[in-house]
């Protein structure tokens, strides 16, 4: 609370009272400190890769090279600039959200077909992880935005291979009860220490831990994946040990 006084004289100058304001300035507090993390992530995760596209592309400019070097270089610059759009594309999204704009475009999709096509892009990305897919046994249909969806289960999918060491294994199992699809993947990567769990979906948290940090990340990930399955009318958790592993979960609903 910010506290203000002051006296209160009668028209002789006498003084009857003191006025005292309390104002609740908490709210203005959160904002400050978001700002704040805002401008250190922006300015960490956005001039990172901004710095290497243009001493890349200088470096393609004035130097000749061979034809494998180039193309490697337009490998790294690609990736590069994907990050950044698609760090962007988070932000961006991030706002939307908070503002209550979140337009879901419903319709029926068969979840096992999602996840398998998510599966497949990231194995293709990843060749020191092992993806283990286990559908439901039938196919099941959710209603949803499939985008959106699919967003969720690539955030998980790239926190579980992010967040765990090469050569390891990540499943992705769907299991299916009446009206309710509940989607798993875990890992047996760094976990979360059970003193940071509470504030795994807040907006740019990240665990404060130097293996973890070292790791490219906004922290955002989880808590717009969070806010559209929550949106979804599902809802989402995790369990997870320290130096063990992490599995995440949702939920959607089916028809
Ligand atoms: P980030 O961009 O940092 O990966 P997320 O919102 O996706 O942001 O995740 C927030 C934090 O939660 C991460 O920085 C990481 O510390 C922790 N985290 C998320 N997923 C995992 C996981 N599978 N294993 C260990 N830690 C995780």
């Amino acid at each position: 609370l910010e506290r203000y006084t002051a006296p209160i004289d009668d028209a002789h100058g006498a003084r009857i009272g003191r006025l005292v304001v309390l104002r609740d300035v908490t709210r203005e507090r959160e904002v400050d400190q978001l700002k704040s993390t805002l401008m250190q992530t922006v300015s960490h995760e956005l001039r990172t890769p901004l710095a290497s596209v243009v001493g890349y592309t200088d470096l393609l400019r004035t130097r000749p090279l061979d034809e494998s070097s180039r193309a490697e270089i337009l490998g790294t610059v690609h990736r590069e600039a994907k990050r950044l759009s698609s760090l962007i594309d988070d932000f961006l999204d991030l706002q939307t959200i908070e503002e209550q704009r979140l337009v879901l475009a419903l319709a029926s999709f068969d979840v096992g077909e999602l996840l398998a096509e998510a599966v497949a892009v990231f194995a293709g990305q990843s060749e020191a992880h092992r993806l283990e897919l286990r559908p439901c046994p039938t196919p099941v249909m959710a209603r949803g935005d499939r985008a959106r969806v699919a967003q969720v289960v690539a955030n998980l999918l790239s926190n579980a291979i992010k967040y765990s060491p090469d050569g390891g294994v990540v499943r992705i199992d769907a299991e299916c009860a009446e009206g309710v699809v509940r989607v798993t993947v875990s890992d047996d990567g760094l976990g979360i220490p059970v003193g940071q769990q509470a504030r795994v979906f807040e907006k740019f948290f990240r665990v404060a831990r130097e293996e973890a940090v070292r790791v490219g990340g906004t922290g955002l990930g989880l808590a717009l994946a969070h806010d559209i399955v929550i949106a979804h009318g599902g809802t989402m958790g995790f369990e997870s040990v320290e130096d063990t592993g992490s599995t995440f979960w949702f939920t959607l609903p089916t028809n």
